[in-house]
């Protein structure tokens, strides 16, 4: 049977604490207790139920949690204040000093940035590898390795990984894999095919509106408590919480979420076929060209497509500013950094023409005073 796992999520029943349908929001930083006991007993991880202070955990955050674990089939999940704010927890967690990380050299560029240059910093050794070729990946490992990381199609290069493959070499070397499956929800459901957490950004996809950054780690309900531990959890000491009002509104986002997707990858995949046929290098994992199509297909959940990000190759970064200038232009799109709002992005390299962008819109920008 597939597996469905947006209809998890709908058939959630949240009631509000006076029986409304949406679940009310958390006001509250810190929480009273009718006894001491009780108090110390939350410290120590001790009271199912109660809640302590809202760094570690509130009942909207709970919400949203429980909504997205349901959708990756994990035992729970721990939302956080942005994407970054849910993987460096995760790896810095899994790491000691003297650790060692095999991850794919294709990953979000903050990802990348926090493996090369700031985990160095804690010694924790980065090993960036071809993700696609398993015996690469499996050579990279040794006896320090504590983590395989990856994303199940990554960012912006579309490589897909073979997360089955993968996590059989995880569970070999007695590793972690952690995949980020911010581009793909519920097109794949990593945990489902072995990983051990599964990370997103909400920023794109999931939330889906563009309005706030976000991020959730997924996974057995041991490591999100070690990660919320009062006294040792990565995610409670950096404090990368998110906020009450904003989880109920990422909530509610999330209904939505199986007819964005399905819309997205229709999208793609309309565009994508277009651009090939055009004679453009044009990837996507849909398309029978990409290399690791055939790979994709036998991972997905068929009714969510292949997911609503492509790429194209126009051969200069000249031709590729012009067309996107002209996709703006012609209101097809916004050229931003980011991904997954109704209307779409356009770009991945911003920097050298911004200026020219905002210049261009004089009295748009004007107000920001640039
Ligand atoms: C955007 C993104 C992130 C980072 O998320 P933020 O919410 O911006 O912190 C991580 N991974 C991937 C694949 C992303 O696209």
């Amino acid at each position: 049977m597939a597996f469905k796992p947006a209809n998890n999520i709908q058939d959630l029943q949240y009631f509000g604490e006076f029986g409304g349908v949406n679940p009310s929001i958390s006001d509250s930083s810190t929480y009273t207790f009718l006894s001491a006991k009780t108090m110390f007993d939350t410290f120590e991880g001790n009271a199912d139920g109660c809640y302590l202070y809202s760094r570690h955990s509130s009942p909207s955050n709970l919400y949203l949690g429980e909504a997205l674990a349901a959708m990756e089939g994990t035992e729970t999940a721990n939302v956080s204040a942005s994407g970054m704010g849910a993987i460096t927890p995760v790896l810095l967690q899994l790491c000691d000093s003297g650790d060692h990380i095999v991850s794919s050299r294709t990953i979000y560029g903050g990802t990348y940035a926090f493996l090369k240059n700031f985990t160095p910093r804690f010694n924790i050794a980065t090993s960036f590898v071809d993700i696609t070729k398993l015996d690469v990946v499996e050579a990279a490992i040794t006896e320090k390795t504590k983590v395989l990381y990856c994303e199940s199609v990554s960012n912006p290069l579309l490589e897909v990984a073979d997360i089955k493959g993968l996590a059989a070499l995880a569970k070999k070397h007695n590793l972690k894999l952690v995949v980020d499956n911010t581009f793909s929800p519920l097109s794949i459901s990593p945990a489902i095919l072995g990983a051990d957490v599964v990370i997103h950004s909400l920023t794109k996809f999931i939330n889906g509106s563009s309005d706030t950054v976000g991020g959730v780690v997924c996974g057995t309900q041991e490591f999100i408590n070690d990660l919320r531990n009062v006294n040792s959890g990565a995610s409670m000491l950096l404090g990368t919480t998110m906020d009450s009002l904003r989880a109920s509104s990422v909530l509610k986002n999330l209904r939505t979420l199986h007819i964005r997707m399905q819309q997205h990858s229709k999208n793609a995949l309309y565009l994508a076929e277009r651009f090939e046929q055009l004679g453009l290098k044009t990837v996507y994992p849909g398309l029978a060209s990409h290399p690791s199509h055939t790979l994709f297909k036998s991972m997905m959940n068929a009714a969510y497509g292949f997911g609503g990000m492509l790429t194209l190759d126009v051969g200069s970064a000249e031709k590729a500013n012009t067309f996107m200038e002209l996709m703006q232009n012609k209101n097809l799109g916004y050229l931003a950094v980011s991904l997954d709002f109704i209307k779409r992005f356009l770009a991945l390299q911003e920097a050298q023409h911004r200026p020219k962008f905002q210049k261009r819109n004089k009295k748009k920008w004007a107000y920001r005073k640039v």
